[in-house]
């Protein structure tokens, strides 16, 4: 997998693991031996086979993890899954997404627990318009997987009809409440606010269990009650996360302080986030918002 380096559109390949080149389109394809590169648009879409697809978790109240992709067009700052570019060598996150082109396969193991769909990618990317391997995967899953899905996306809503099939599933949106002109920055490949409330609504019409992850939440630009207000009445509970700058990386530390000097002042200084944090929770509690986790990445999680 070293072999294969992308710099810039160009790409450079192993002459011995090169099987054929394709290009037609505007879409260029490389297969391997192993797994194969398509440039789609400035999106390299590598396909792999893999050999499972639920992975036991340690992340408290889940047993497993679902990724029929790794990797996110969606392409946030802050993105905490970042860490896998460590094992992955095809360029800046946003830009690269794996598919496993046998996870609707895979996907027919049936798991007792808690499985999250996913940790490391979004599996409504818009990738997934094209490729329907998420739709596929939840096809042949066995429908009484107690199942958890998060998105940033209303192509979520496409599948309803699957989800009707399951016992017991659930669906979770982040929602942040960015303005469009911060939401460019932070989540520059992600749908609008609005969109993923219009979708929270159709879910909830179609009594779909939902849930709205608040997340990550920033001072001065995170927009709490407004999540809280758009979506009354759309959601069974909150899971609210306050940002974890050592997760989010170099990059996102230097966007908040060259972009949001305020934010990042504030972040710093250990006493004025820990105050952010306390009116925070004290706006939660007082309004009676259902919060079944705070997570401060301060100390354990905790309940208000
Ligand atoms: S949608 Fe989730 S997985 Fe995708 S880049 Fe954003 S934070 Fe990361």
């Amino acid at each position: 997998m070293s072999l294969l380096q992308i710099r810039g559109s160009e790409i450079y390949e192993s002459s011995l693991e090169r099987l054929s080149r394709i290009e037609s389109r505007g879409e260029k394809l490389l297969e391997f031996y192993f797994f194969k590169v398509i440039l789609l648009r400035d999106m390299k879409i590598i396909e792999k086979y893999a050999k499972s697809l639920y992975t036991k978790t340690k992340i408290p109240s889940l047993d497993y993890t679902v990724n029929q992709y790794v990797g996110c067009e969606h392409g946030c700052v802050y993105c905490y899954a970042k860490f896998i570019n460590r094992w992955k060598n095809y360029g800046e996150w946003g830009s690269w997404v794996e598919v496993k082109k046998n996870a609707p396969i895979l996907a027919k193991k049936y798991v007792r627990g808690k499985v999250s769909m996913s940790t490391v990618s979004d599996p409504y990317q818009p990738i997934e318009e094209k490729l329907k391997l998420t739709r596929s995967v939840l096809e042949n899953m066995d429908k009484d997987t107690d199942l958890s899905i998060l998105t940033k996306s209303d192509l979520i809503t496409r599948d309803i009809d699957i989800f009707r099939q399951f016992k017991n599933i659930e669906a979770g949106f982040t929602l942040n409440g960015f303005s469009e002109e911060m939401r460019k920055i932070l989540e520059p490949g992600a749908p609008p606010h609005k969109n993923r409330i219009s979708a929270l609504k159709l879910l909830r019409d179609n009594h779909i269990r939902t849930y709205c992850f608040i997340s990550p939440v920033l001072p001065l630009l995170t927009d709490v009650k407004k999540v809280i207000s758009d979506t009354e009445g759309l959601v069974d509970y909150y899971i609210v996360e306050f940002i974890n700058v050592s997760l989010a990386g170099m990059k996102f530390k230097n966007i908040l302080e060259k972009l949001f000097p305020e934010t990042y002042r504030i972040i710093r200084n250990k006493k004025n986030m820990l105050d952010f944090i306390e009116t925070t929770k004290s706006y939660l509690i007082e309004n009676n918002v259902p919060v079944s986790n705070l997570i401060t990445h301060r100390d354990k999680r905790v309940s208000p």
